[in-house]
């Protein structure tokens, strides 16, 4: 029998939530593009409810334990003596979420002989030494497109936020109790008419594009792989052959490419250097995508007017990040992937890749990050590694 061991984030503060805002999400049943939504054999939890904490343990725990195995659920993960750093030893999967990453470096994957899978209750596998895991023989996967409507919508919301000065106007009527219109429209701007960019056009960023494409906007992208020519115009896309020639033609850039080798601190002083004054950034990616102290300085400098996103390094981030406290920002914790709606999804995700792990059935290829001794399925398309 296996031993399983998951690393959630932790409750809510005031705990387990005993209802909810809504009686119910609606039934997804498919992926723009056809791809089926997740198809466990059996679901032991309700859709809508809290499944990422500890708590909702992914909604894992019967059919877990009915086959025998033993599950472990903590968000103990701070190295060295955490529960993970204890439990891992004789784990033979161990599933984590890149909102409360357990950080699967060189070192905790040679401290676990019996590890073979990693899974992403999500998507975005950075967090995996994905070198160590192949050198491991190890399989990761990620429940792709589970929650990737979900950050588009994120997405589009913040640079919206941004754009309209949303959190400094939210501020003047409820925390500071005044009434001052110049204030909050002084930065407020429509975007209409403005040049928005994506870095990385796949499941996220076309799905960001989709969804601005009514807004008036002249519209560009890069990525790797360009898309289809009806595509292109059919939302009246600019392509970019790389990074730069983007970062430098827009206004509003919205970065939905993976971390990897490629993408790690390309925006740093030089690349926040080309862009126009006044340009915002929202990242809903990965932190490391840019330089952490460029971004700081560049809204200190009003190189950039804004930058907003979800995803920090480390997370959690200690207290004096400076992201917690630099002008001009709309941050939000790691969150834009893990709406209720889209727990569902990668929590029967998770219980899908477990049954045909169990099963020795494949696991869908759009699933796979790592398999078979190198970058597999997805993880082929859209990651790299160094080396
Ligand atoms: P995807 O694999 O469908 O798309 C990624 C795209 O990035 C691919 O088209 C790929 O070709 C492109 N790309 C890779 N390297 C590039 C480079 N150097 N330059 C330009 N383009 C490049 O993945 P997705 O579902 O769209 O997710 C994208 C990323 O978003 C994930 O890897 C993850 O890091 C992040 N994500 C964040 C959250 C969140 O909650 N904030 C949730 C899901 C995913």
């Amino acid at each position: 029998m296996a031993k399983i061991l998951a690393v959630l984030y932790p409750d809510p503060v005031d705990g387990y939530p005993p209802d909810y805002a809504r009686d119910e999400i609606p039934a997804i049943t498919g992926y723009p593009g056809g791809q089926a939504t997740p198809t466990p054999r059996g679901l032991d939890f309700t859709p809508g409810q809290l499944l990422g904490s500890v708590s909702g343990e992914l909604g894992l725990r019967r059919f877990l334990e009915d086959r025998g195995d033993t599950y472990v659920v903590t968000s103990d993960k701070e190295p060295p003596d955490s529960t993970l750093d204890r439990e891992l030893p004789d784990s033979d999967v161990v599933i984590s979420q890149p909102f409360w990453p357990a950080y699967l470096t060189a070192e905790r994957i040679a401290s676990a002989p019996r590890l073979k899978l990693a899974i992403t209750a999500g998507i975005g596998s950075d967090h995996v030494d994905l070198p160590s895991a192949i050198a491991h023989g190890m399989t990761v996967a990620e429940v792709t497109f589970s929650n990737s409507i979900s950050v588009s919508e994120h997405a589009v919301m913040q640079i919206l936020i941004l754009v309209h000065n949303f959190v400094p106007a939210h501020d003047w009527v409820t925390g500071k109790k005044g009434w001052n219109i110049a204030d909050s429209v002084s930065r407020n701007y429509d975007l209409e008419g403005m040049d928005v960019g994506v870095l990385g056009s796949g499941r996220i960023g076309q799905a960001v594009l989709r969804r601005l494409k009514p807004f008036e906007v002249n519209l560009h992208y890069s990525d790797v792989h360009r898309l289809p020519r009806e595509v292109e115009e059919e939302l009246g896309l600019t392509w970019h052959p790389d990074a730069r020639s983007l970062a430098a033609s827009v206004d509003v850039l919205s970065i939905h490419a993976p971390l990897h080798p490629q993408t790690q601190n390309l925006f740093d002083e030089d690349m926040i250097g080309v862009m126009r004054r006044g340009s915002y950034i929202v990242n809903t990616a990965r932190a490391l995508i840019v330089d952490r102290d460029a971004v700081v300085a560049a809204l200190n400098s009003g190189q950039l007017a804004g930058y907003a996103g979800d995803v920090w390094y480390p997370q959690p981030p200690p207290p004096d990040h400076p992201w917690r406290t630099m002008p001009s920002e709309a941050m939000t914790p790691h969150v834009s992937g893990s709406t209720l709606s889209a727990q569902a999804r990668y929590a029967a995700g998770t219980r899908e890749i477990l049954e045909c792990w169990f099963d020795g059935r494949p696991i869908r290829p759009e699933y796979l990050i790592v398999d078979g001794g190198g970058l597999a399925g997805t993880g082929a398309r859209s990651y790299t590694v160094a080396g």
